[in-house]
């Protein structure tokens, strides 16, 4: 038999990875590759291989299986809303988990009464982020956006123009989106002028200042795009005090602030949003990721009276909010709920911070273990002038697979390793990683 390309199919029953992987030739290499496993499942922290490989899985496919691998309740809700109607455009028709979703998200929403934040819904991270954008622009009808150093936002046309995480997501890709203009974020360990705290706020705060006083009036900005916690450049946790900061730059001059919470949000860093860690409140909430569990789903949040300033056809989409993945959505704001994962993700953060800063103490190379609930980093320079070391982050990834535990890089050299385990994980597995970060770095030499 064959399939319609005329390519033989591969008989199902062959669970050998060599098999399947003959076939990968179609796959671009722009996906650059972290691992050459052929996933048969995924059950909570853990994957299993078609070879019957187990591996912890502490990239949660960057940041999105908050909830863990096809947990129970979420796969029967999305089974079971597949078998009413997978499509139900939201011009078209509405849906119950669409409609329940629109209820109980904004209710998240930092610092707003119940009923007052509305949802906007769509399908990636980018294009939550270019609604985003287009909102701020559209609400306060001015041209510019301040977005960080170091951040992601995607990489859509317009989501790369505000990125600046790593020359390789924008490089090539001129003429980008104009009016887009870059500060310094908060980087403590990096800060030029100083490392503390408040030097490193001080000197954000300042370059906004300068790009004021050189580039852009403030009333031509419409927004500050900010992550509260960097999460591709690098894991970088600011000081609290620099969303207050911005948030009172942003009141003085008019201009909007929009939280990125992508990777943050959804209890990563054991509250609901990232955000919520400091008094400021954000105008607008981007979220994705975590969502849904691992369906496509981003969305944004804001005031009912900001968001509805978008009027009929100013923004939308084929399949924002499709029933299948506001059924997954709804199910993960349930499991968030009723198994207290903020509380796990709190104390599991804490266990896994002091675990893996104890295999990493007095290790030359490691210039940094840092992180918020279950966003944790570890960054490796060397010298008094910090020199990344992405070959030392490199070679630990190596070593942690071949102790079966799956881990990411990040930061603009590659210098950091991040582990981002799902909200679900235990104190067994907790242990487990960090045992394997320290086995893996005495391997390395690090
Ligand atoms: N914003 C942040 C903070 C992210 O981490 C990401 C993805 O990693 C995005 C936006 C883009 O999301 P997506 O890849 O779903 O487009």
């Amino acid at each position: 038999m064959t399939q319609l390309t005329g390519t033989p199919i591969i008989d199902e029953r062959v669970d050998d990875s060599a098999v399947w992987l003959a076939r990968r030739a179609g796959v671009p290499p722009v996906w650059a590759r972290y691992t050459d496993l052929v996933v048969e499942r995924g059950i909570g922290s853990w994957v299993e291989t078609i070879d019957g490989e187990r591996y912890l899985d502490y990239t949660c496919g960057i940041g999105v299986t908050n909830t863990g691998h096809a947990h129970p309740r979420v796969a029967a809700a999305i089974a079971e809303q597949a078998g009413k109607i997978i499509h139900a455009q939201q011009n078209i028709l509405y849906h119950k988990p669409g409609l329940e979703l629109h209820e109980r998200l904004p209710r998240t929403f930092p610092g707003l009464p119940v009923g007052e934040a509305g949802l906007f819904l769509s399908n990636s991270g980018a294009e939550a982020i270019e609604a985003s954008v287009k909102l701020a622009k559209y609400a306060t009808r001015r041209p510019a956006i301040i977005a960080f150093r170091g951040g992601f936002h995607g990489r859509t046309h317009g989501a790369m123009a505000l990125t600046s995480s790593g020359v390789k997501y924008r490089g090539h890709f001129e003429p980008l989106l104009g009016g887009i203009h870059f500060a310094p974020y908060p980087y403590v360990l990096r800060n030029p002028t100083g490392r503390s705290e408040d030097e490193a706020v001080a000197f954000s705060l300042a370059g906004i200042e300068d790009l004021f006083a050189t580039v852009v009036y403030p009333d031509d900005v419409a927004a500050f795009l900010v992550e509260p916690i960097l999460g591709e450049g690098g894991y970088v946790v600011p000081p609290d005090s620099f969303l207050p900061a911005l948030r009172e730059l942003a009141d003085r001059h008019g201009i909007l602030l929009i939280a990125d919470e992508v990777q943050s949000g959804m209890g990563r860093t054991g509250r609901m949003w990232a955000t919520e860690w400091t008094d400021a409140r954000p105008d607008i909430v981007v979220m994705a990721k975590g969502i849904a569990s691992g369906m496509p789903l981003s969305g944004i949040m804001a005031s009912r009276e900001l968001l509805d300033r978008l009027g009929p056809g100013a923004h939308g989409g084929t399949y924002g909010g499709n029933a299948v993945a506001c059924a997954a959505a709804v199910a993960t704001l349930d499991v968030i709920e009723s198994e207290d994962l903020l509380a796990n993700a709190t104390r599991q953060g804490e266990r896994l911070l002091a675990g893996i800063r104890a295999v990493t103490d007095g290790r030359q190379t490691v210039a940094e273990v840092r992180g918020r609930g279950l966003m944790i980093g570890i960054e490796f320079a060397e010298g008094a002038d910090l020199a990344p070391r992405p070959d030392l982050a490199k070679a630990l990834l190596h070593e942690a697979f071949e102790r079966k535990l799956l881990l990411l890089t990040c930061g603009t050299y590659g210098q950091v390793v991040r582990v981002i385990p799902p909200l679900v994980t235990t104190d067994e597995e907790v242990d487990t990683a960090a045992r394997v970060v320290g086995e893996s770095l005495a391997a390395i030499g690090a």
